[in-house]
């Protein structure tokens, strides 16, 4: 259920859509021309391209801008230690640093890390509750700043950390937690763990509520453990290298609201051009809340689209409608991004087809797309089957496949690429 009021469900996330527009615009302007006044970094990529602060007024200009990505991060560390020429407060003003694999380093200023809260909030995270928070306390930002977003938010946390399974779930049975911090698969890792102790999850246990990041939820699971373990799940998008939080589930389970603390696009990774609603591209923030960090859009490397579409939750912010895999997982065909766990899903929802195998080939002007499917069960009616797989991928591709071949179960070589990208380009 949506919640509507409190702390942190306020005037910031239901402010009107325009009004939110302008704002993030204002926002956006400031940090970029804060971070050329202070991060040589981003000043010499701004003057490379010929591109002053006054120039970045509304989201699009931001497309005059190059995408800074993680190797970009660590080949700028290095050769100008150790923040490559981000940082834009005095040392000492730097609260805490974190450590992201590269490495990279990730100054954090003091001020709003509470933004967090609002995911949590969300959530339905309160005072009273006890809540085991299983990411990592050292290194990368996730244990500490989920602790504290908890913490405004009234809940006790349990500083479990990563790991150590059966300290967990004795833990867990001990202070009688409902809530738990960390991916899904280590939840289901800590039921499995349960069940070979001869525990009942939903008898010996007072787990209620679960809120995930840093993993996609698989349908599956949030299925099983909503209805099977009767868990209350919630998830969230953050990356590290911007510092933390992007977008948060409300309650609704259909997307992830953006946090105002970033700009956030959706772009074509190869030409760095902004992709309408709907159409899957590489999600790409600026972040406009930290202080020590002049970072201009740093691009993710992950999969998304937007939705504009208003929210029965009535946050107003537009919302993330899923994150389907990496920027290397996805060829675009026909101006569309065809990405490998999106079509798998709608091959596999057929319960027709085994193993498969999209390719993208070139025919004169055209980009032609071909599945081969390894058919379980041969005497399958050839004719509906491709009807039924051809809408199915549609729906959630937007794109035809041209050509449907079935083959033999275990035609396709053990090791195969599921999508891949033939066209040759002279
Ligand atoms: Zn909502």
């Amino acid at each position: 259920m949506a919640v509507r009021t409190g702390k942190y469900y306020d005037a910031a996330e239901t402010v009107p859509p325009k009004e939110r527009h302008a704002l993030l615009e204002k926002r956006l302007h400031l940090a970029v021309a804060r971070a050329y006044r202070l991060a040589p970094a981003t000043r010499d990529m701004m003057d490379k391209t010929g591109v002053r602060p006054s120039d970045i007024r509304s989201f699009k200009d931001l497309e005059k801008l190059p995408v800074t990505r993680k190797m970009d991060i660590i080949e700028l560390q290095k050769s100008h230690p150790p923040y490559g020429g981000f940082l834009t407060v005095p040392q000492e003003e730097v609260e805490r640093v974190f450590i992201s694999p590269g490495p990279i380093y990730e100054p954090l200023h003091s001020s709003r890390i509470e933004w967090f809260a609002r995911a949590f909030w969300a959530a339905g995270f309160r005072q009273g509750d006890v809540v085991v928070n299983t990411f990592t306390y050292h290194l990368s930002p996730a244990g500490m700043l989920f602790h504290e977003a908890l913490r405004h938010c009234g809940a006790t946390v349990v500083v479990t950390g990563v790991g150590n399974t059966d300290i967990q779930l004795q833990a867990m049975r001990d202070l009688k937690v409902n809530g738990f911090v960390g991916t899904p698969s280590f939840l289901m890792a800590l039921i499995k763990r349960a069940g070979e102790m001869d525990l009942d999850l939903r008898k010996d246990f007072a787990i209620k509520k679960a809120w995930f990041t840093g993993e996609m939820l698989a349908p599956s699971v949030r299925k099983t453990l909503e209805n099977e373990y009767g868990i209350n799940t919630s998830q969230a998008y953050g990356v590290t290298e911007p510092g933390g939080a992007i977008a948060y589930e409300c309650g609704q389970e259909a997307g992830m609201h953006l946090m105002d603390e970033y700009f956030t696009e959706i772009i074509d990774p190869r030409t760095g051009k902004q992709l309408p609603p709907g159409e899957i591209g590489e999600i790409v923030v600026t972040p406009l809340h930290n202080k020590a960090w002049g970072l201009v859009r740093f691009g993710t490397g992950d999969l998304s689209s937007l939705t504009y579409e208003p929210c029965p939750c009535g946050r107003t912010a537009h919302r993330l409608t899923g994150i389907y895999g990496r920027a290397g997982d996805a060829v675009k065909v026909r101006g569309m991004f065809v990405v490998a766990r999106q079509a798998e899903e709608a091959i596999i929802a057929t319960g027709k087809v085994g193993r498969f195998r999209l390719v993208v080939t070139r025919s004169g002007e055209r980009d032609e797309l071909t599945l081969k499917a390894e058919l379980k069960d041969e005497s399958a009616d050839r004719e509906s089957l491709a009807r039924e797989l051809n809408e199915k991928f549609q729906s959630a591709c937007r794109v035809k496949i041209d050509f449907i071949d079935f083959i033999l179960a275990g035609t396709l070589p053990e090791k195969y690429q599921k999508l891949s990208d033939e066209r040759k380009w002279e």
